[in-house]
């Protein structure tokens, strides 16, 4: 299972497929998960077109994050939505390279949580590879708030998340988790975790041609009274809601490229905020370090002044490229 502190690069050992309907159309899409070389970190493509256009699973990519993450190449070539469960059961599984084919410009959306994902990932298993992983080492606190959302990430020898979410409601009201995630933590305590919405709020997104997947097998409804869930089967957690909120937050971090060493702290986040979130830690040069992991569990800081790892080259953003270029850190935090 996935550690951030696991020295080598991981890929699968075999292609997996999924099918299922995309959130926003509703349309039925087929999907295949193929391993991949070292430091080629996670690309989309569309079925029929491998190696031609891809879209490198990055935060540069981003081109919305209303309802669900979405990312598309410059020339827009290829829009993928809805990235978020799946890239939190690469990252949870540990999978840094990957190469992903869709037939249409949705992943599926499944159960609503990342459950399916890895239950096929851990079956699949992954593969050892000879690269050493990039990580990004926090070494000095970066904070981000807007509204009522903040987020906040401390130096820490490991990935740890507290969450918080407040709703106005009798059901949600305020929830916290709080995960280190190590070991199969992932797997058991978040992955299962599904989406949820108002029915209201659903309603209205239909009205508007939006979100056309949604049904009671792949989110969690919350009822008109805001005191009970339409779902027959109920809750799969009594704190359901922030154990997914915390799920979406670990795939959008994904989004950075490489594991992260630190603490998080969010309060209620979603999509728009995790990518202001990296943003600002992007800009924060000095408060982190990319440090390559060696098999003794240590760590030794990738190089700068221009002289990139060859190692990491290809699996680095560009905010990470310009770091490494500059000849001393820039304050920023
Ligand atoms: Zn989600």
């Amino acid at each position: 299972m996935a550690n951030t502190l696991e020295s080598h690069q991981h890929t699968l050992r075999k292609p997996v497929s999924f099918g299922g309907i995309g959130l926003h159309s509703g349309d039925l899409v087929n999907m295949t998960i193929s391993p991949a070389p070292e430091n080629n970190g996670i690309r989309f493509f569309r079925r029929g077109q491998a190696g031609k256009h891809f879209v490198q699973a990055a935060m540069d990519n981003v081109i919305d994050t209303r309802l669900a993450t979405t990312i598309s190449d410059t020339h827009k070539n290829i829009v993928v939505s809805t990235t978020e469960h799946l890239m939190a059961a690469l990252m949870g599984f540990g999978i840094d390279n990957a190469d992903i084919e869709l037939d249409g410009n949705e992943v599926p959306i499944m159960d609503g949580s990342a459950g399916p994902f890895i239950q096929r990932l851990m079956q699949t298993g992954r593969k050892k590879q000879k690269a050493n992983r990039t990580v990004l080492r926090i070494t000095k606190e970066i904070s981000y708030s807007s509204g009522e959302s903040s987020i906040r990430i401390r130096p820490f020898n490991g990935f740890k998340i507290d969450g918080e979410i407040v709703f106005d409601d009798e059901i949600i009201r305020t929830q916290r988790y709080a995960i280190n995630l190590t070991g199969n933590r992932f797997a058991k305590e978040i992955a299962q975790a599904r989406t949820f919405g108002y029915v209201e709020e659903v309603e209205t997104l239909w009205e508007k041609g939006l979100a056309l997947g949604v049904n009671l097998s792949n989110a969690i409804a919350i009822h008109w009274d805001k005191k009970s869930v339409l779902n027959e089967e109920g809750l799969r957690f009594s704190d359901e809601f922030i154990r997914h909120k915390v799920l979406d937050l670990v795939g959008d971090l994904a989004l950075l490229g490489c594991p992260i060493l630190g603490h998080i702290t969010a309060c209620c986040a979603g999509h728009t905020q995790h990518l202001a979130f990296m943003q600002t830690i992007a800009k924060a040069t000095d408060c982190w370090e990319l440090v390559e992991m060696n098999p003794n569990g240590k760590s030794s800081p990738c190089q700068r002044n221009g002289k990139t790892t060859t190692t990491t080259s290809n699996l680095l953003m560009p905010f990470f490229q310009t770091a490494l270029s500059q000849p001393a850190p820039v304050p920023a935090c």
